[in-house]
């Protein structure tokens, strides 16, 4: 199953997108987290069939909630392995023209920054295409790999997500908060949007918004949650918008 967690634009308050997070629901040990299992299918077949149904599962999502009035763009996580494969562009141009509902531009595709090296030439050449499908990227876990500054001027990503290993301790390191204050400056003028993972408290919040991190991602917004709680969690925000405004 694919659960989905809120991206929060700090400057309107408003959800701006979610990012897709597989689950397991296994019969005997309940929901499985990824870790318990994408590594063992790691550069197998199956790793790539499976990235083919999490975007065909994010690609109905998106048009499911369009129809109930939801209007989100989704992110989903996917392997340099499947990403690399001869007929990727092919597999993503079908599964969208399988999705005619959903509006241009409301998939995005991140992928790990230490993956998308592999191959720069080949990685770059998928992203370019991709956008011609209106499909954009995010570097992914961004300063976990090998922060490579000249993969940052190669590859066209519209996005870069800076690991929670670097928000976790920001207020108290400020080696963490050096760190990611040049990511966010690199970032910016590469013309990217920085996206920062694993918020957990307000002083992070604040912290990242000073910075320049226009979105914040994290528990302190909400844990990825089922499709239904989302669509619930965007409706208050709506109803919570359109109340008018009462004067006494
Ligand atoms: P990621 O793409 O960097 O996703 C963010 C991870 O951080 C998620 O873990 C999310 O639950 C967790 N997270 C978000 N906010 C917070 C927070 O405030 N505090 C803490 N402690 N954690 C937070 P998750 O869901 O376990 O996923 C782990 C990784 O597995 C993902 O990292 C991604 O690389 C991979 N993954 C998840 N779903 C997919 C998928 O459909 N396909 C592929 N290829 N990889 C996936
Ligand atoms: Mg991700
Ligand atoms: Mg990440």
């Amino acid at each position: 199953v694919l659960h989905y967690q809120p991206k929060v634009n700090m400057r309107s308050g408003e959800v701006i997108g979610a990012e897709a997070l597989i689950r397991w629901q296994h019969p005997d040990q309940g929901l499985l987290a990824p870790v318990e299992f994408l590594p063992p299918i790691a550069q197998h077949p199956l790793e790539v069939e499976l990235g083919r149904w999490v975007i065909d599962t994010a690609l109905t999502q998106i048009a499911a909630w369009q129809d109930a009035g939801v209007d989100l763009p989704v992110s989903v996580n996917i392997s340099g392995f499947h990403l690399q494969q001869a007929g990727f562009l092919d597999e993503l141009r079908a599964l969208l023209a399988a999705h005619p509902n959903v509006p241009r531009g409301y998939l995005e595709l991140e992928v790990l920054e230490s993956s998308a090296l592999e191959d720069i030439a080949l990685v770059s050449a998928v992203i370019d295409a991709s956008a011609t499908l209106g499909v954009s990227f995010a570097l992914d876990d961004f300063g976990t790999g090998y922060s490579n500054i000249l993969m940052l001027k190669s590859l066209p990503a519209r996005e870069l997500k800076i690991d929670r290993i670097f928000v976790k301790d920001i207020s108290e390191n400020s080696k963490n908060t050096k760190i990611v204050s040049t990511i966010i400056d690199i970032a910016h003028s590469m013309n990217m949007q920085v996206v920062a993972e694993g918020i957990e408290t307000q002083e992070q919040e604040i912290l990242l918004t000073q910075m320049g991190c226009g979105v914040l991602q994290g528990f302190l917004f909400a844990k990825p949650l089922p499709a239904h709680k989302i669509h619930e969690l965007i409706q208050q925000e709506n109803s919570i918008k359109q109340k008018p405004v009462v004067h006494p």
